[in-house]
């Protein structure tokens, strides 16, 4: 059964080791499997470079981009000079490309992000995780690959266009049908009551901002 804790990144009991040491949940780790075969039959290498993570992982990735240990980009991914920001601006830049601690999808065990590792390993390209790379470079096969098969196998790419919200990332796949779930379940204020009792900085403008973050990055309805 999915509990709250599963939905904010604080239960890992239903999760499996999938591959390389990264967990999703069973169901969504055979269809990655069954995905991953019929790739490699069209010479696409699809591997995961990240699934599920932790309330206190992404609260780690929160607190580097704050401090400024992690340079912070705009949603073209153009580097952002964050000193000269207020908080909510830099908020909101972090929310661009990074979820709120007990908001990332990458909590449910449902959503990966992945690329073509025997393309960038050809390219001897330094992979960065960018749009141009799934666009014009070594994983832009991959990136059409799944526009074209990824749902026959039950994923879809929730950050497919940006609306104002979260960032283009043509990388994050989500097993749509469990993800829809787990969306259900989410709660803004079990969210506040969780980042409340967290050490997040910022949370004094997180907390005046709540509703507005909420509808725009969690929800990712964007500006509307
Ligand atoms: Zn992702």
């Amino acid at each position: 059964m999915i509990n709250q804790a599963h939905i904010f990144g604080k239960d890992e009991s239903l999760l499996v080791e999938c591959q390389n040491g990264f967990r999703l949940l069973p169901k969504v780790c055979g269809a990655f499997k069954k995905m991953q075969a019929a790739a490699a039959q069209d010479n696409v290498d699809i591997q995961i470079v990240s699934s599920y993570r932790s309330f206190e992982r992404q609260l780690k990735i929160w607190q580097s981009k704050w401090s400024g240990k992690v340079t912070l980009l705009d949603v073209n991914e153009n580097t952002i000079d964050a000193t000269a920001l207020s908080d909510q601006e830099k908020i909101i830049a972090i929310l661009t490309w990074s979820a709120l601690p007990g908001a990332s999808r990458h909590h449910w065990g449902t959503d990966l992000d992945v690329y073509d590792k025997k393309s960038v390993e050809q390219s001897q390209h330094d992979f960065k995780l960018v749009c141009k790379e799934y666009e014009q470079g070594p994983c832009t096969e991959l990136n059409n690959w799944l526009s074209e098969h990824a749902s026959q196998f039950g994923f879809n790419r929730p950050y497919a266009e940006y609306n104002g919200g979260i960032a283009r990332e043509p990388w994050h796949l989500s097993f749509q049908a469990s993800a829809d779930k787990m969306l259900g379940l989410l709660d803004e204020q079990v969210l506040l009551d969780n980042l409340r009792k967290s050490d997040i900085p910022g949370l004094d403008s997180i907390i005046a901002n709540m509703p507005d973050i909420y509808q725009r990055f969690v929800l990712n309805r964007g500006l509307i």
